[in-house]
């Protein structure tokens, strides 16, 4: 889904959320009903990707908001010993 813009000449500019590639030149507008044309802008050069999903997701937070029933477990990271003194020696001349 992508959000197109169209401006109606007496009502301003308004929004349709259309499956991508499917928006018309022209789309009636919701207060009076005559054709506005379609202003074009950057959001339909995103494609699909991660910025895309993320966009879709922050909105479907709005009314589906992820619900969490108990505390994530934390990432199992193995831990590095510590650099000993003679990696930090520099050479002689
Ligand atoms: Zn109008």
């Amino acid at each position: 889904m992508a959000t197109y813009s169209y401006r109606c000449r007496v009502h301003g500019e308004f929004d349709a959320r259309l499956p991508l590639g499917a928006a018309p030149g022209s789309r009636g507008c919701p207060v009076c009903g005559t054709q506005a044309p379609r202003r074009w802008s950057g959001v339909a050069l995103l494609g699909r990707g991660p910025a895309v999903a993320l966009v879709d997701r922050c909105e479907r937070s709005r009314t589906e908001p992820e619900v969490v029933t108990s505390i994530p477990a934390r990432p199992r990271t193995a831990r590095r010993p510590a650099p000993s003194a003679a990696a930090h020696r520099l050479p002689r001349p």
